[in-house]
C-alpha cells in the first residue's frame, strides 16, 4: 500500500515535471533582426510565369508588364451618330447664315470601311463607331442639323470645331505604351484593357503553393462537436484565407495531434508538396510542445529564428529546410494571425509577385494608460473612434488567446521594447489593417448585452453605422464622461440605495432607459440541492454546504454588486472564482466547475440551465449631452422607442423600459 501510493506519488511529480518544463529559447532576437535573417537565406524573387487564358486570370498577379501591341480604338471614330465633314465648311455658320452641304451617297455603319472622301462643301452620313472617312475633320451631332430632301443636304446653324466627336486613333490605349505593369493584380477591369487589346492570354506569376498545419491535442475539426476541453482549428482557416488574400494558393493539410511521428511525417509531406510550409501552435516549449523539436532535425539550414522579443508572438519560429521556408507560428490566435501578417505574408506576396504593400498610418491620441512588458516591442490592437480634436485609439482589450481581438481591430500601435508603458494622452502612429471603414456613426462604449445587437442591426438598416466597444459599465461610465463615446450601455446599482444607473450621472451626461435583465439564481436542471425552491431557499442551501462550489463575477459588476447584497459578508467556496460575463457563468456551471451563480435568465438558458427568478437589472445607457443632436444619436433614442425594436429585445428574453 505505502509503496503504491509512493509510486503513484512519484508518477504524478514526473508527470508534473513534464508539462511544467520550460526549455529556456536559445536566443530571443529583434523582430528587425529577425526579418534580417529570414530575408538573407529565404529567396523573396517572383516564382516563375505561367501563361493563362484570359477567362482564368482574374487575381492573379502580372508576371511582366504588358506592352500594347495595338492601338485602341484602332481608327478615329466618331462618338455620335451624325454627319462627318471638314469644320472649315461650316465657319461662321448662325442662325442668320446656315451652311449648307450636300451629302455623299455613301452611309458609314459600324464595321464598314468607308469608300468616298469627304470633299469640300459635302458630308457623310455616320454611325456612333463608325470609321471617320477620308477628308473629314469632325462630326455634327444628327441632332443639330436639318436634313434637305432635294439635295440630299445638310444645313448647319453652328460652326464645329475641328476634332469635335471624333476618338482619335490610339488615344485610349496606344500601341507600344505600357498598359499594365507587373506585380499588378488582375481584376475586371484589367481584363477588360487586356480584351481591347486582343490578348486572349496573359503571362501570370505562379501561385506559391503554402501548406497549412495546425497541431494541438485539443483541436477539433470545424463542422464537428466540440468536446470537453476541445477547441476548434480556428488557425487553419484563417491562415488558409491570409494566404490566399496574400496571393498564394493554400493547401489545407488539416489538423495533427501533438504526436512527433505523424506530425513530423505530415511536415515532411508538406515540405514535398508544397513551396512554403506554415505550422502554427506547438512552439511554446512547454510540455508537448515539439514543434520546434521536429523542426530542428528536418534538414538544413534548419532554425534560423526560435523566439522574437516581440509582444504577442515570441515563440516565433523561422526555418528553412533545403530552400523551402518553413515557419511555426504561435498557436495563441491572435499571436498567429500578427506573426503571420508580420512575418509570412510578406514572404508570399513577394514569390506571387505583388509589390510590398506600403503600410498606411494614422495618428491619435491614447485616452488611457496601457501597461507594456519591458524587453519586448509591443503591439496594441486598436479601435479607432473620431474624437473632438483628432482620433482617438481604445486597446481592444483582448488577450493574445482571442480570435476576434485581429477582425475588431481598425489597426496597432507599436510600444517600444524599452518602455513599461504608454502614459494617457499619449500620441501614437496607428498602422490600420486591411481596408479600415470610415469612423462608425454612432460609438457606444460600456457593457455589451445581446440585445445591443438588435438595436445595432435597426440602426444599420436605417444607414447608420455604430462600433460597440465593449469596455464594462465602468468603463462606459468613464468614456461618457470623457465625451468620448455618443452612448455608454450600464447597469450599475448603488449599493446605499438599491437603484440602478441614476448615481452615475455628473453634468453633461442624461440617462435614457434601456431594458431590464432577470437576474437570478442559476444551477444544473437536475440537481435536487435546488430543484423545486425559491431563490432564497437555493442560496441558504448553497452557503450551507462547503462542498457546493460557487461561480461568481468580476468586481466592477453590476452582477457583482448583486451578489454580494446576497452574500452579506459570507465568502462561499468559489467566491475567488471570478470570470467577467454571464456567458462564463453559465459555461462554468454547466460543465460542472461549479454549482451555482447569478446570471442573467436569457443566458442561462442558452446553456440549458435551470434559473430562480431574483431580480431584475436595469441595462440603460447614458448619454452624453453634447452629441445628442448628432443624427445617428436621434436614430439611436428612435429606435428605443421602435416597436419593431422593442419586440425584438422582447423575444431575447429582456423586457425593453419605458420610454
Ligand atoms: P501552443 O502554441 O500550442 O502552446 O498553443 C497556445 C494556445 O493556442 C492554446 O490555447 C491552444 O489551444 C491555442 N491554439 C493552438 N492552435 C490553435 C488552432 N489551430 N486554432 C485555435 N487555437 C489554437
Ligand atoms: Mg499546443
Amino acid at each position: 500500500m505505502a509503496i503504491n501510493s509512493k509510486q503513484r506519488a512519484a508518477a504524478i511529480m514526473d508527470a508534473v515535471r513534464r508539462a511544467a518544463r520550460q526549455e529556456q529559447f536559445l536566443e530571443v532576437v529583434s523582430a528587425a533582426e529577425a526579418r534580417r535573417r529570414f530575408e538573407a537565406c529565404v529567396d523573396h524573387s517572383p516564382l516563375q510565369p505561367e501563361p493563362l487564358p484570359l477567362v482564368a486570370a482574374l487575381s492573379r498577379v502580372l508576371a511582366a508588364d504588358v506592352i500594347a501591341p495595338v492601338d485602341a480604338p484602332p481608327f478615329d471614330r466618331s462618338n455620335v451618330d451624325g454627319f462627318a465633314l471638314r469644320a472649315v465648311d461650316t465657319a461662321g455658320a448662325s442662325d442668320g447664315a446656315a451652311r449648307r452641304l450636300t451629302l455623299n451617297p455613301e452611309v458609314v455603319a459600324c464595321g464598314v470601311e468607308p469608300a468616298i472622301e469627304v470633299a469640300p462643301g459635302t458630308a457623310t452620313t455616320i454611325a456612333t463607331g463608325g470609321v471617320i472617312p477620308r477628308g473629314a475633320d469632325a462630326v455634327v451631332m444628327i441632332e443639330q442639323t436639318e436634313l434637305i430632301e432635294d439635295g440630299p443636304a445638310i444645313a448647319l446653324r453652328r460652326p464645329a470645331a475641328s476634332g469635335q466627336f471624333i476618338s482619335y486613333a490610339g488615344s485610349d490605349i496606344a500601341r507600344g505604351e505600357t498598359l499594365l505593369r507587373r506585380g499588378t493584380r488582375i481584376g475586371s477591369r484589367e481584363i477588360g484593357m487586356l480584351a481591347a487589346c486582343g490578348l486572349a492570354a496573359v503571362d501570370v506569376v505562379r501561385r506559391p503553393r503554402v501548406a497549412v498545419l495546425s497541431t494541438g491535442d485539443e483541436l477539433v475539426e470545424l463542422g464537428r462537436p466540440l468536446r470537453p476541453g476541445g477547441v476548434y482549428d480556428s488557425n487553419g482557416a484563417i491562415i488558409a484565407a491570409a494566404i490566399v488574400e496574400a496571393g498564394g494558393e493554400a493547401i489545407p493539410f488539416g489538423a495533427f495531434p501533438d504526436e512527433e511521428v505523424a506530425l513530423e511525417l505530415a511536415m515532411r509531406g508538406a515540405l514535398d508538396a508544397c513551396d512554403i510550409v506554415v505550422l502554427s501552435g506547438g512552439t511554446s516549449k512547454g510540455a508537448g510542445d515539439l514543434s520546434h523539436r521536429i523542426v530542428s532535425r528536418l534538414g538544413k539550414p534548419g532554425i534560423l529564428v526560435h523566439g522574437v522579443a516581440l509582444k504577442p508572438g515570441k515563440p516565433l519560429c523561422l526555418a528553412v529546410i533545403g530552400d523551402k521556408p518553413l515557419v511555426v507560428l504561435p498557436g495563441f490566435p491572435t499571436s498567429a494571425i500578427f506573426t503571420f501578417h508580420a512575418f509570412v505574408a510578406p514572404l508570399i506576396r513577394a514569390r506571387a509577385g505583388l509589390l510590398p504593400e506600403a503600410a498606411r498610418t494614422v495618428t491619435a491620441r491614447v485616452p488611457v494608460p496601457i501597461a507594456s512588458e519591458l524587453g519586448r516591442e509591443e503591439f496594441v490592437l486598436v479601435s479607432l473612434i473620431a474624437g473632438k480634436d483628432g482620433l482617438i485609439a481604445f486597446p481592444t482589450g483582448k488577450n493574445s488567446g482571442a480570435v476576434t481581438a485581429f477582425s475588431q481591430a481598425d489597426g496597432f500601435m507599436a510600444i517600444e521594447a524599452l518602455a513599461s508603458s504608454l502614459p494617457a494622452g499619449s500620441t501614437a502612429e496607428v498602422t490600420l489593417l486591411g481596408e479600415a471603414e470610415g469612423a462608425p456613426d454612432l460609438v457606444v462604449m460600456g457593457s455589451h448585452d445581446i440585445a445591443l445587437d438588435v438595436v445595432v442591426g435597426a440602426l444599420a438598416e436605417r444607414g447608420f453605422k455604430a462600433r460597440t466597444i465593449a469596455v464594462g459599465s465602468q468603463g462606459g461610465v468613464n468614456a461618457a464622461s470623457r465625451g468620448e463615446c455618443d452612448v455608454a450601455p450600464v447597469h450599475l446599482v448603488d449599493p446605499a440605495t438599491g437603484i440602478y444607473n441614476k448615481h452615475l450621472l455628473v453634468p453633461g451626461l442624461t440617462l435614457v432607459p434601456g431594458w431590464r435583465r432577470m437576474q437570478g439564481f442559476v444551477f444544473r436542471p437536475g440537481d435536487a440541492r435546488f430543484a423545486d425552491r425559491s431563490a432564497d431557499a437555493a442560496l441558504k442551501i448553497a452557503l450551507a454546504d462547503p462542498a457546493i462550489l460557487m461561480v461568481n463575477r468580476n468586481a466592477g459588476s453590476g452582477t457583482r454588486v448583486l451578489v454580494e447584497g446576497l452574500l452579506r459578508g459570507a465568502r462561499p467556496s468559489g467566491y475567488a472564482n471570478q470570470p467577467r460575463s454571464h456567458n462564463a457563468v453559465a459555461a462554468a456551471i454547466a460543465q460542472k466547475r461549479a454549482d451555482w451563480g447569478v446570471a442573467i435568465e436569457p443566458v442561462a438558458r442558452m446553456y440549458g440551465l435551470a434559473f430562480l427568478p431574483i431580480a431584475p437589472e436595469h441595462y440603460d445607457f447614458l448619454l452624453v449631452e453634447a452629441r445628442r443632436e448628432r443624427p445617428a444619436v436621434q436614430a439611436f433614442l428612435d429606435v428605443l422607442r421602435d416597436e419593431k425594436t422593442r419586440d425584438g429585445i422582447r423575444a431575447l428574453g429582456m423586457e425593453p423600459a419605458d420610454p
